[in-house]
């Protein structure tokens, strides 16, 4: 199989499907997912998101006249924010009302930071989502041309009624510090945005900014508390029943421990390796097919919970203005030569030691200069990052690993 072919592309030609909580309330199902609710008074859209609004708007408009009243954002992500242009088109065309635009009052900084940071976030997220790799220009779009800013924000709670329905909406801090999840208490339904993806939280992401654990758990607690007979989450399926309340208490278990083992550590005076390696998540807990690290995974959450606490020091006072690696690997080179660091790392691949051999080889790239052994150490290097992520099941990763190996044939193959 090809790399391009191994990649885990989100939301990659994802099928756009159709799943119902009660006969007013459901959800259309794409790279995220998109909560309907229609009330005689209006329709009320929680989320929206690329390549599925379209069809929402028809999937609407085969059921009911009435206007969309509110659109409401869980946080500020691209698969639950951007999209919103085909329900405002909507409402033009029939001669409705432009629809509210409702979400939480750091949605607009996001959306400033993102304009910021354009070129930076549409590059990171081509790499975690197993788009390809092309370096950034520095003038590329992450956000398009016709997203909406909200026209309504609030801090902490907020509640309206719309056709004998109430939705409460609660602030929350989980994956983004923007977070709403809606609860509609006469239908006992939860619509969450990312506060539930059915698999372990992406927390401590590679790529991105401070996320929550604590308040995580407490938003998946606070959510159990009402004990919903259904649940609309960001991604996946619709939860209901007493499914709800195991998912969302177990993920919430596994946040909160293991958010007390990092701060343990700490106070015992362990620095960013040992944790790593030190905190083991309990077999009842790590077994959750809802807690699979296929997007978040205990390592990553070790990381944010250790960034949330600590600045960046390792604890080797070598490294706290370290020498560049690249003249710490000529150094080694001179000792030992590329060739046998090469050939040592081809030794440990066949015993199976794919990390080490790739942490090995990295030496002879970064040390060497002579054109033809460079080749051999990218070109390896290529073959171990392209077993490695072939071993990986966590889809961030091994889309990083895809990468870094493409980038290595190409550099080898330009020499
Ligand atoms: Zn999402």
């Amino acid at each position: 199989m090809s790399r391009l072919e191994r990649r885990t592309v989100f939301g990659a030609m994802a099928p756009i499907r159709e799943e119902e909580c009660t006969p007013d309330i459901f959800m259309v199902a794409g790279f995220g997912n998109t909560g309907l609710v229609i009330t005689e008074e209006g329709v009320v859209i929680i989320d929206n998101t690329p390549m599925t609004s379209s069809r929402a708007v028809d999937i609407i408009r085969e059921r009911t006249e009435v206007p969309i009243h509110t659109i409401i954002y869980t946080h500020g992500h691209g698969d639950h924010a951007f999209a919103t242009a085909p329900f405002v088109a909507d409402a033009k065309e029939r001669g409705h009302p432009k629809p509210r635009i409702v979400a939480h009052e750091l949605v607009p900084k996001r959306f400033d930071r993102y304009q910021k940071l354009s070129s930076y976030n549409r590059y990171i997220n081509r790499i975690q989502a197993g788009r390809g790799y092309t370096r950034p220009k520095g003038d590329e779009q992450f956000m398009p041309a016709d997203i909406v800013y909200p026209g309504i924000t609030y801090s902490d709670a907020m509640q309206f009624k719309l056709g004998g329905l109430t939705f409460e909406l609660y602030y929350y801090m989980g994956e983004t510090d923007d977070g709403t999840w809606v609860w509609i208490p006469e239908r006992k339904t939860a619509i969450v945005g990312d506060l539930m993806v059915g698999v372990c939280p992406n927390i401590g992401n590679p790529f991105k900014v401070q996320r929550y654990e604590l308040e995580w758990a407490e938003g998946l607690e606070m959510v159990a508390g009402k004990n919903p007979d259904f649940l609309i989450p960001g991604h996946g399926r619709i939860l209901k029943g007493k499914e709800i309340q195991e998912i969302c208490l177990d993920t919430a278990k596994l946040l909160r421990y293991i958010h007390d083992e990092v701060v343990r550590l700490l106070n015992e005076g362990c620095w960013i390796e040992e944790i790593l390696e030190r905190v083991k998540i309990p077999e009842d807990l790590a077994n959750k097919p809802w807690l699979a690290p296929v997007y978040g995974c205990p390592t990553y959450i070790i990381h944010g919970v250790h960034r949330r606490y600590t600045g960046w020091y390792n604890g080797n006072a070598s490294e706290i203005f370290p020498a560049k690696s690249a003249k710490i690997a000529a150094e080694i080179v001179k000792i030992s030569g590329a060739d046998s660091l090469i050939n040592h790392a081809r030794k440990l691949q066949q015993e199976g030691e794919i990390q080490l051999a790739l942490n090995v080889v990295d030496f002879a790239i970064k040390g060497t200069k002579d054109t033809t052994k460079r080749k051999a150490a990218l070109l390896l290097k290529a073959e171990l990052l392209d077993a490695r992520a072939e071993a990986e099941v966590n889809t961030i990763a091994s889309n990083i690993m895809l990468v870094g190996a493409e980038e290595a044939e190409q550099e080898a193959n330009a020499l």
